[in-house]
């Protein structure tokens, strides 16, 4: 994963996002004082499952920026209006996160999001055995299987 490049620990916030390769409202953001920390603000964060510190671990976004290697670098989550609400990357709607915490986020809310505008009976105890029997969503770190409370969480955070 990393490729052992360190970043300059004393640098500003703003100063260690350019070093990664990010451009645009986070870079502005930190500015501003607006992003206090360099650390995945997701509620669910995978890097956190490798390393304990994994929160604050970035890796520079690839010269090719859809490379799968732009896994662990950082970028905007459109939070708490999702995009497809027509949440835009403003000051007041955004979070850092790394970009597969926020991929995998964004997959499950709006996975259960259509079941649930689907049919707005369904019981989130019914919505864990969907998503169970669907081999490619990833589970929660920690997680063995989901669970009506690990999917109420999930939607709710
Ligand atoms: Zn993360």
């Amino acid at each position: 994963m990393g490729d052992g490049r360190t970043l300059d620990p004393k640098g500003t916030i703003a100063e260690r996002l350019g070093a990664l390769g990010v451009r645009g409202v986070l870079v502005q953001m930190a500015r501003n004082g607006q992003i206090l920390d360099l650390k995945c603000e997701m509620p669910t964060c995978y890097r956190e499952r490798e390393d304990p510190n994994g929160r604050t671990l970035f890796d520079p976004w690839p010269e090719q920026r859809s490379a799968p290697e732009h896994r662990w670098s950082p970028n905007a989550d459109h939070y708490p209006t999702l995009k497809m609400d027509g949440g835009q990357l403003k000051p007041w709607n955004v979070r850092l996160a790394h970009v597969l915490c926020n991929n995998l986020d964004y997959g499950w809310r709006k996975r259960i999001r259509l079941m649930l505008e689907d049919n707005p009976k369904l019981s989130f105890e019914s919505i864990a055995e969907v998503l169970n029997r669907r081999k490619r969503v990833l589970r929660p770190p920690q997680a063995e299987s989901w669970t009506a409370e690990i999917v109420r969480g999930a939607y709710v955070s």
